[in-house]
């Protein structure tokens, strides 16, 4: 088992430690199978953005191929993302962005050519100035550059920033395309790469204000794989967790429980008999519609069930207890 390095304490090394943690997986991986995890990770995180049930671990995943896709290129994303970023925005070149008054012009008069320069510039000042690389540092320089993100957020949600993110997902396909065909050069990966992480960082920063990412980065996955469990991991191909799917094991799962229930109470086999009948057909089949029926069904009809125990014997307390058991298992489907 190899050694694992120190806890990471910058973007760059948050890149290595993957690096020690996926690299040898992702080795054997095509950088288009990299990139449709994080097309889908990404469509997830923003997905759960915009229904308000996201959590770190969308965040997590997104980010962890978003670094895979760097480590395959050689791409330092630390890099990528201050040079693009120096704590101004690369268009209107200044601290706070005013884009929108601009329109995406340097605010005060400057050659394209001297622009160019002006950041290459910003950016050696920032190296030499800045002393915190952390994620956390990242995603405050960008919220300090960006501050109408958050406001556009809070007053009409967070569709502008999840349809943001998706088009630097949607870029960074091109520049890894036309850098495959040899129109472009690595730094068109570069770009795309950082401005993809600039608005994952920008989400991050808005939905979980007060948590560093850098501690849930830790979290997540400093203690080995958090699928296979192993360090460096080992999971096999397509091995992930079913996320938004229909997952028919945990369909499976239910309708075992509505079978002990179904012995448990045979006052109630009837209605049981059917629900399990009708969770059976919807992991049959796997599709939305069915599913989404059978397990409002099963919701309703066991709510009513429960209410109607009033003994307080071995029995009732069994039933009521797989009850719960099959509602909690409900509440957890993101799918439901
Ligand atoms: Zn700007
Ligand atoms: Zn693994």
């Amino acid at each position: 088992m190899k050694a694992r390095s120190s806890i990471p304490q910058s973007v760059k090394e948050f890149q290595s430690y993957l690096a020690e943690l996926y690299g040898q997986v992702n080795k054997k991986r095509s950088s288009d199978y990299l990139y449709g995890y994080l097309s889908r990770s990404v469509a997830y995180l923003g997905k759960n953005l915009a229904q308000n049930k996201v959590d770190e671990q969308h965040f997590m995943r997104a980010l962890s191929w978003l670094f895979s896709i760097a480590n395959y290129y050689e791409c330092d994303l630390q890099k990528c993302l201050f040079s693009r970023f120096p704590a101004i925005c690369p268009y209107c070149l200044t601290g706070s962005c005013i884009c929108f008054k601009t329109k995406k012009q340097p605010v005060d008069f400057i050659p394209a050519y001297k622009a160019s320069k002006e950041r290459s510039d910003r950016f050696n000042v920032f190296t030499n100035t800045n002393r915190d690389w952390s994620l956390s540092s990242a995603a405050s320089t960008l919220a300090k550059i960006y501050p109408n993100n958050e406001i556009i957020w809070h007053h009409a949600g967070p569709w502008y920033l999840v349809a943001k993110m998706q088009e630097e997902v949607g870029e960074l396909h091109e520049a890894i395309s036309k850098f495959a065909s040899g129109e472009k050069s690595i730094s068109a990966i570069e770009e795309e790469l950082a401005d993809t992480f600039a608005w994952i960082l920008s989400a991050w920063n808005i939905a979980f204000p007060s948590r560093s990412l850098d501690d849930a980065m830790v979290d997540y996955y400093y203690q080995d794989c958090p699928v296979c469990t192993k360090f460096p991991c080992s999971c096999i191909d397509r091995a992930d967790r079913a996320a938004e799917l229909i997952d028919p094991r945990v369909l499976e799962r239910i309708r075992s429980s509505l079978e002990e229930l179904e012995w448990a109470l045979p006052a109630a086999s009837e209605s049981i008999s059917q629900l399990r009948q009708s969770v059976a057909a919807a992991a049959a089949d796997q599709s939305e519609p069915t599913t989404l029926h059978a397990l409002r069904e099963t919701k309703g009809a066991l709510t009513k069930i429960r209410e109607g125990i009033s003994a307080t014997d071995d029995v009732a307390k069994r039933s009521v207890s797989i009850i719960d058991s099959i509602h909690k298992m409900i509440e957890m489907l993101p799918w439901s």
